[in-house]
This record gives structure tokens, sequence and C-alpha cells, in this order.
């Protein structure tokens, strides 16, 4: 490394904050040069297979010329205009795409800015929607334990409490409800009393609950769970037994991860707001999208205020929509079921065999998501020291080791991602001893 790149990272270390990390004592941040297709070159001259897909973003790996290309095009025509009272080709074409994508029924799209905020989002039409329909009593949302959903403070009202330290801003916080979390796992036999508590808490809040929020059949950053498709179906038919609005949040899932386009799927439902993000640029930049339904948009639009309270600065920004278009016309060769299909199948035959390793708790797989759960903590800055050594970019969290590789990785470069895996789990330095 150069004295110019050691400078940069000793300024990052003092002045930038990094997700989750701490200032006083922050863990090493490695500098990035370049990426291309699965790799990331690093300042220090290591090339790293990324497992992570920039935290699920990612779906057609980096530097891609056609999502370069459409950038480039939208640019030289106009980065940005205001939505209020001007609207563009790209947020069109990008409505068009999403209505005809999405599960039935979901035809108003909502543009902004990150997951979090389509999440702000969905809450507000839900609350607004009762409220359209005389009905303000209905304020609350319900959830499921070991969700999450983002960050902002009313996404961080339905995360899970404990993981989303609902205590350090229990003043501030929405009260909202929440279930326990679905037991029964994809694979498993169904049995209906896993939804049996959640049955009751609508039976008995009913009155004043706006919305039901989920994330289909994967819970992501609240533990990386993967639950039975029954239990969302039921969640669906609990919704419209008890007029509940039901808010499917396929941030991390939507668009292909799970082997099927959206998660929701696999249980064969359509909720009324879906929330999406994260993939929907297929890792270039931030955007997000919140669809609804035509009854809940027609009666937020015909209430008292007649009209939706809310519009972010860069709402529909025409660079990240052209990016969106061009991601979601790849997806749309359907060349991602075949790539999903095949990382799916090595998980099986290299990651689950972990299962019977004396540091693995569990092993789960759906689509192109594979977890590795350990028996102890990782300790970050070690594991992470050796992931790199290790030719892989892997960023566990507790006791999870996850990936979600660009959907375009080849069987041997995903062989050497597992097998970083497999390595580290020897490793008694990468893993904090109870
Ligand atoms: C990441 C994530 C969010 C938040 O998205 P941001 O873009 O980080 O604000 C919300 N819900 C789910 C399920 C997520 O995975």
């Amino acid at each position: 490394m150069n004295n110019k790149q050691a400078e940069i990272l000793e300024f990052d270390k003092n002045h930038v904050w990094h997700p989750y990390t701490s200032m006083s004592k922050p863990l090493p941040s490695y500098l990035v040069k370049s990426a291309q297709g699965v790799y990331i070159y690093l300042a220090s001259g290591e090339k790293v297979i990324d497992g992570m897909s920039s935290w699920w973003s990612v779906l057609h790996g980096y530097n891609h010329p056609e999502l370069n290309q459409a950038l480039i095009k939208q640019s030289e025509k106009f980065s940005h205009v205001m939505f209020g009272g001007l609207t563009h080709e790209p947020a069109v074409e990008l409505a068009k795409n999403l209505i005809a994508m999405t599960p039935g029924g979901l035809n108003k799209v909502f543009l902004s800015d990150s997951g979090s905020v389509s999440v702000e989002v969905a809450l507000k039409m839900a609350i607004q929607y009762w409220h359209s329909k005389d009905k303000p009593e209905k304020h609350k949302i319900l959830t499921v334990k070991n969700g999450y959903h983002g960050d902002t403070f009313a996404a961080m009202s339905v995360c899970d409490p404990v993981n989303g330290m609902h205590q350090l801003f229990e003043t501030v916080l929405m009260k909202n409800l929440f279930a326990p979390a679905p037991k029964i796992g994809f694979e498993q036999v169904w049995q209906a009393d896993d939804a049996l508590a959640l049955a009751a808490m609508f039976e008995q809040h009913h009155h004043e609950i706006a919305a039901f929020i989920i994330e289909p059949i994967v819970q992501g950053a609240g533990g990386m769970r993967i639950y039975h498709p029954n239990y969302l179906k039921t969640c669906r038919a609990l919704c419209d037994q008890y007029h509940v609005l039901m808010i499917a949040d396929e941030i991390a899932t939507g668009l292909g991860r799970t082997g099927k386009l959206f998660a929701c799927e696999w249980a064969d439902i359509s909720p009324d707001i879906i929330c999406l993000g994260k993939t929907l640029t297929g890792g270039y930049m931030t955007l997000a999208a919140t669809l609804c339904t035509d009854e809940i948009a027609n009666s937020i639009s015909n209430g008292e205020a007649g009209c939706f309270m809310h519009g972010p600065t860069f709402m529909g920004n025409p660079l990240a929509c052209a990016v969106a278009n061009a991601s979601l016309n790849i997806l749309k060769r359907n060349e991602w079921q075949q790539q999903v299909a095949n990382i799916e199948a090595i998980f099986k035959q290299q990651l689950l065999p972990l299962k019977t390793h004396p540091r693995v708790h569990n092993v789960r797989v759906l689509g192109a998501i594979g977890v590795v759960e350990a028996t102890e903590n990782v300790d970050m800055a070690e594991i992470q020291k050796r992931f790199v050594e290790l030719g892989v970019w892997i960023r566990p969290f507790g006791k999870l080791i996850y990936v979600m590789p660009p959907f375009v990785i080849d069987i041997e470069q995903l062989t050497l991602l597992l097998k970083a895996i497999s390595t580290v789990l020897n490793e008694d330095s990468c893993f904090i001893q109870q």
C-alpha cells in the first residue's frame, strides 16, 4: 500500500462513521480500488470474491456494461429533476416494469431513496388508509420477532425488540405489537400451531391494528431465519379475516434471491403493500419502491388530506430509475432462475454437510442464500482478516456466517467462497470462546 492509500485509511479511521462500528475503537476498513464481476479489488493488492453482494444488492456483478451504459446515457440527458409537477420516462418505465413483475394487484408505485424510507412510506400509507376510512383507532403495527425493516424510527419500531435495541430508544419509538417469530423451517413438516400465537394477537388487537408487516420466507438481518411458506399463507388469511393490511418487506428477498422472483410466490400470496429496495438497481445506487393496491391509493386520495403525505426531494431519481430498468431487463431474460438454482445446488452439496461440524449449530439454504450458524460468536477483526487472506469477502454477524453471492458467480468461484467458510470453522482464533 502506498502513502496516499495509507493516508486515506487513517482519515477514514479518525473521521468517517461506518455502519454499526465504533468510532473510538474501530475495526479495520479495507480500501477498495475497483470491482469487476464477482471480484472486489483491494488497494492492498488482494482480490476477493464478494459473498455478500454488497449487502444483498448486487445481482449481475460489478461494472456491468449494460448497467454502466444505462447510467451514462441517462446522465447525458439529465441526472435529476424534481418529481413534483414533472415526470420522465425512466420513472414511468420503472413503474410499468414493477407493476408487471410484482404479485397481482399492486398497481400504484411510490418511489423513494432507501429501503428504510420505503418501509416508512408503507407504514404511513397503512395508517393514512385507515384514517381515510374513518377508523383512526387502527394505527398500530403488528409484526413478528426477529424481523428487520430498517434503521429509521418507524422502521426501527417494527424491528426485533432485542436485536433492534428498543430499550435505547424506548421513549420515542412507536409502541407496536410483536408475535413470536415463526419456528417451523422452510423444509420442515408444517404444523399449524406455529401461527397460533400470531392468530391470538390478531383476534385480540385487530381493532387497533393498521397493518401487519413481515419479511416473506427469509428473516434477514434479524437472524437469517428461513420459515415455512404455510406460515406466510396463514398471515395473509389472518390479515383478510381481521381487516388488517399486509405489508411484505421484500427489500432483501425481492428480484430472485430466494429462487422465486418474489418470496411471496412461495406461498402464492399477494400483499396489499410491498417494499422493494436493495436489489432494485442491481446494486448500483440507492433506490426503493413501495407499491400498493388501487383500493389503498384511492382511499388515501379520497380522504381528508386528499393526497398521500410524503415526497422525498430525490423521488424518482432518473439515474437510479434508468439503471434499475437496465437491471430488470437483464432479469427478464430469465437467466437468473438457472443461476440461482445452480447456486442453491452447490450450497446444498457443500454447505449442508457442515451441519455435523462441532462448531456448527445449524445450516440453512434457500435459493442463493446460504447460512451457517456457528455455536460461538465470531471475532470480527480476525475472521474478516482470514477471509481476505483466503480470497473472499464475507462479513458475518454474531454467530451467523452467511453468503448471498451475485447471481453470476461460477462454480469455481463459489467453491472457493464456501471452502473459506469450512476453513475458518477450524480456526479457534476466528471465534470468541465462551
Ligand atoms: C436492508 C433492509 C431494509 C432497510 O433498507 P436500507 O436501504 O438499508 O434502508 C429494510 N428491510 C429489509 C428486509 C432489509 O433487508
